[in-house]
């Protein structure tokens, strides 16, 4: 069924503006071609399809700053509401020199697919700027944050659009965000941005919200799978906030993290790596690279890796074609945003590897973000503990909903978040309707 709908997709592109097209490969042909998959479980709200395959709104923003050195800098930015039927826009800004308009399009999308999947009474957006960020001193960087902020300054707001952080983004940023919009509004909005610090109005464990997350549904998958974590090989890729807290997680419930891989290098253990001190050793030295206590692996074989569970934590199009063969794990859990290609997809569903999908894997971190922006509504915080039991019950429901579609529908767990997540949205854009 998938080639025959990714072939529908192809026919019909001609439909579409060029910036739409999914031959234009990357993240937004990916979403395309999952959105293809998805349109036969719509019954009649196959009808508004076309809605998904739009984004609503997308700017772009020239952020000029003036360098430490004098001289001026212009860089690219961008923010784009995918769809607001269910609520306002709501996802990260990514700072990376390899951003563009099409991956920020494809970024917003899945916010709309994770917020719905999760039934977070919100759309989906994202923001970017195309700049690595390791190039620019602090001060830089905070003129750039707040000339990006006053430019979006037209779209976000607390009930229109909330920014947070994602790659290369952190609570320093949402903080010059949230003080840049307030400024310009004249009053303090702490609810413009979440993953703020928390002395202004952040939420406890929202920092290791996405982690946690992905471990929860790690916990459940491997239940439905028969794998015991305490015995289970662990693989992951990226080390930061979503993957290095994942492993951390996954060790203190008795598994053996076996690799792991960042931008510096591969860093490999089969007893296990000790993730304390490897975590150590990246605040101190920026990556993996040069973990003594661990072998070095070129980074091809990192993929082919003796594991149970695999999980992709850095970003997009990661397992591709070329490499899903290789891999022995039993299942995927997707930390990052978009990190299987469809072709891979297919090659991981055929050799009965299950992928958990990043659109329910990584959506511990928007659901602690909604906690922040209800408690900063209320000014009324909640405990830690209130806050990662709500979260694992949210991560768990919509876990046990998904895999009953999966199973009712004998589709993969992708699709079947798809199903549940494009129905919600669809169901609201029926009930608002057209206007005029
Ligand atoms: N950037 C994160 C994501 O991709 C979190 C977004 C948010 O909290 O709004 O899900």
């Amino acid at each position: 069924m998938s080639n025959s709908n990714a072939s529908n997709a192809f026919k019909r592109s001609h439909d579409l503006p060029s910036y739409l097209n999914p031959e234009h490969l990357g993240p937004w042909g990916i979403y395309l071609q999952q959105v293809e998959r998805v349109t036969p479980y719509l019954g009649s709200l196959s009808r508004w399809v076309e809605t998904l395959k739009r984004p609503k709104r997308a700017l772009i923003v020239d952020v000029p700053i003036e360098l430490d050195n004098g001289t001026m800098a212009h860089f690219e930015g961008y923010r784009v509401q995918h769809n607001t039927s269910r609520g306002p826009g709501k996802g990260g800004v990514r700072f990376h020199q390899d951003v563009t308009l099409s991956e920020v399009m494809a970024l917003s999308a899945w916010m709309s697919v994770k917020n719905a999947a999760v039934n977070l009474p919100f759309g989906g957006a994202k923001g970017g700027i195309r700049v690595d960020p390791k190039t620019l001193s602090r001060g830089e960087l905070e003129r750039l944050t707040r000339r990006y902020t006053s430019e979006i300054g037209i779209l976000i707001g607390p009930t229109k659009d909330i920014p947070a952080p994602d790659v290369n983004t952190n609570e320093q940023i949402m903080a010059w965000m949230m003080d840049t919009y307030s400024m310009n509004e004249g009053a303090t909005a702490s609810g413009v941005v979440t993953g703020k610090p928390i002395a202004l109005g952040g939420s406890l464990g929202r920092r290791e919200a996405t982690g946690r997350g992905v471990y929860t549904v790690g916990q459940e998958a491997a239940q439905h799978i028969g794998l015991d974590i305490t015995q289970a090989k662990i693989a992951v890729q990226g080390f930061g906030n979503v993957g290095g807290i994942a492993a951390k997680l996954f060790a203190q419930a008795g598994a053996t993290v076996v690799a792991v891989q960042d931008h510096g290098g591969t860093v490999y253990k089969a007893s296990g790596l000790d993730v304390p001190a490897l975590l150590q050793h990246v605040s101190q030295h920026g990556s993996v690279k040069g973990f003594a206590p661990a072998e070095t692996l070129p980074d091809g074989q990192f993929w082919a890796v003796d594991c149970d569970i695999l999980i992709p934590a850095a970003l997009e199009q990661q397992i591709t074609a070329s490499n899903a063969d290789q891999i022995k794990a039993r299942m995927v859990i997707e930390g990052a945003n978009g990190p299987t290609t469809p072709e891979a997809d297919d090659i991981l569903h055929e050799r009965g590897i299950l992928v958990v999908p990043d659109v329910i894997a990584n959506a511990g971190g928007v659901t602690v973000s909604y906690f922040e922006w209800v408690q900063d509504f209320s000014s009324f915080f909640w405990s830690e503990d209130e806050i990662n039991a709500r979260l694992v019950r949210i991560m768990r429901e919509a876990f046990a909903a998904i895999w009953q579609v999966s199973d009712e529908h004998r589709v993969s767990l992708r699709t079947a978040t798809f199903i549940v997540a494009c129905t919600r949205i669809l169901q609201a854009r029926e009930l608002r309707g057209l206007y005029p």
